[in-house]
């Protein structure tokens, strides 16, 4: 591919003209659409934005309905549950709506020791996460990048009781591919970085000063990842910065370029909401608010857009739109969350968080709730461990082979959980959710996990397949 089409692979004027277009289609367009859609083979361009000006309440709710059908198709009752681990808040960027930004004077700096960094560590698998995202601002202390792979052996490498953290994803600052390629080779599962909004002039707007505020180093960020070799990789927006409706389009053409070019388009899409943040204004009064409504239809939509691409919520939602949003497509959740540097172990500096969280619950009352709700909690990291990624795992995904794997490591590792961890209301909970999931599989694939289940309950860990 030419080097030209890495620029310009966000084409404003293609987002405005489908945009303009759809303003005027009628119910039977949109139906049209939805029926496609409900094929579960993604949308094209034109027809997202069709679908982000449905404002009808009656197609809104049958756009809710496709959503809904197409991630129980492919996803199940799944919900895959992590942790994030900040290991440190300073940086050199000046981002208006982050509470990290370098000029806020009102946040305690610091980045966590390695010795700090185990004891957080223990804390999460003591809690039962297997999943932990590692986050650090943009300015390392003195061993620059090699600060996140000390970082990355140090979480590996805790065994406490009977877990361990067994995938690991970075969202940290874009690398030069050689840095890219040692991330690989500490073994990390997914590159997560988020382009905060894809209109330029927004973009310059919100980032002040730093390396940040170069947008074609950020947009390139994934195509040097995945030249390095990393093909998991996770894509996302801030939403509240600029028009949701151009943003979910610009991420079309992000997961479309990626497609193109390595054949395999983003692994997840985030959808943070800006919230509160010490010494930020913006987080507090966001330039383009995102309704509950607006943020459960692009949810919706991006669903029927890619739907073999992960959709992560944060910590950020508060419970009630997280399970509403569950049903419409998100397949991955944080849960039990701290966004400062050492607050799994230490929860009183709460003056170093990131932003403010929408969610403040343990893990365990996360998954009774999620559990209640009819989904099964998993924390299962076979795919990447079994070198099931990038095209191997649309591969395997793409046909809907991944319930005969995912259904059941789901539920091996959710039962791990019950036994290792829970609380005797979330066991209790958790195990007539099992019985109740297993009578809904198929019977080939409900034999398998049934095995797999007495594995684990006879004292197996990790058992997957
Ligand atoms: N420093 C790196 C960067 O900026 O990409 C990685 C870590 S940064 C803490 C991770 C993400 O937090 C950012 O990409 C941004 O989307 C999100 N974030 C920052 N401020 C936020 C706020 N007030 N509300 C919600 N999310 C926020
Ligand atoms: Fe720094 Fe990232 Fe926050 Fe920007 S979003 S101020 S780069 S931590």
């Amino acid at each position: 591919m030419a080097e030209a089409s890495l620029e310009n692979f966000i084409d404003e004027a293609e987002i405005e003209q489908a945009l303009s277009r759809a303003a005027g289609a009628g119910s039977g367009r949109v139906r049209e659409i939805l029926t496609r859609a409900a094929e579960a083979k993604g949308l094209s361009l034109p027809e997202v934005a069709v679908l982000a000006e449905v404002s009808d309440p009656e197609l809104l709710g049958e756009l809710f309905r496709t959503a809904r059908e197409v991630k129980e198709r492919i996803y199940g009752r799944r919900l895959v549950l992590f942790a994030p681990l900040y290991i440190s808040n300073l940086c050199a960027n000046e981002c208006l709506y982050c509470a990290f930004r370098a000029r806020n004077r009102k946040v305690q700096r610091r980045s966590l020791t390695q010795d700090l960094i185990r004891r957080e560590v223990e804390i999460l698998v003591d809690q039962g996460q297997k999943r932990v995202l590692l986050v650090a601002g943009e300015s390392y202390p003195r061993e620059g990048f090699d600060y996140v792979l000390r970082s990355i052996e140090t979480v590996y490498a805790v065994k406490k009781g009977r877990g361990e953290i067994r995938r690991l994803n970075v969202n940290v600052a874009p690398l030069e591919i050689e840095e890219f390629r040692r991330l690989k080779q500490a073994g990390i599962g997914t590159y997560q970085l988020f382009q905060e909004t894809y209109h330029r002039p927004t973009y310059l707007a919100v980032h002040l000063s730093g390396k940040k505020r170069d947008f074609d180093w950020r947009l390139g960020a994934m195509d040097r990842a995945m030249q390095a070799g990393i093909d998991d990789v996770g894509i996302g927006v801030l939403f509240g910065l600029f028009d949701w409706r151009f943003e979910i389009l610009a991420l079309m053409q992000h997961a479309r370029h990626l497609e193109r070019r390595f054949g395999v388009g983003p692994h997840t899409i985030s959808v943070p909401r800006l919230e509160p943040a010490v010494g930020s204004d913006m987080a507090s009064h966001p330039p383009k608010p995102v309704s509950d409504v607006e943020f459960r239809k692009l949810v919706a939509i991006l669903r029927l857009a890619v739907p073999y691409t992960g959709i992560i919520l944060s910590t950020r939602e508060s419970a009630k739109m997280r399970s509403e949003t569950f049903a419409l497509g998100v397949s991955q959740i944080s849960a039990g969350s701290r966004t400062n540097p050492g607050g799994y172990s230490e929860q009183e500096i709460e003056q170093a968080a990131q932003f403010s969280l929408g969610d403040h619950r343990p893990l365990d009352e996360v998954i009774r709730d999620v559990a209640g709700l009819g989904y099964i909690p998993s924390f299962c990291t076979a795919c990447y461990r079994l070198g099931r990624t990038g095209q191997d795992f649309m591969d395997l995904a793409k046909p809907g082979a991944i319930k005969a794997h995912c259904d059941p490591n789901a539920l091996s590792t959710f039962q791990e959980y019950l036994l290792d961890y829970a609380s005797p209301e979330t066991r209790r909970v958790g195990e007539l959710l099992i019985e109740r999931a297993l009578g809904d599989m198929a019977k080939p694939v409900a034999q398998a996990a049934q095995k797999m289940l007495e594995r684990v309950r006879a004292g197996e860990r990790d058992v997957y397949v």
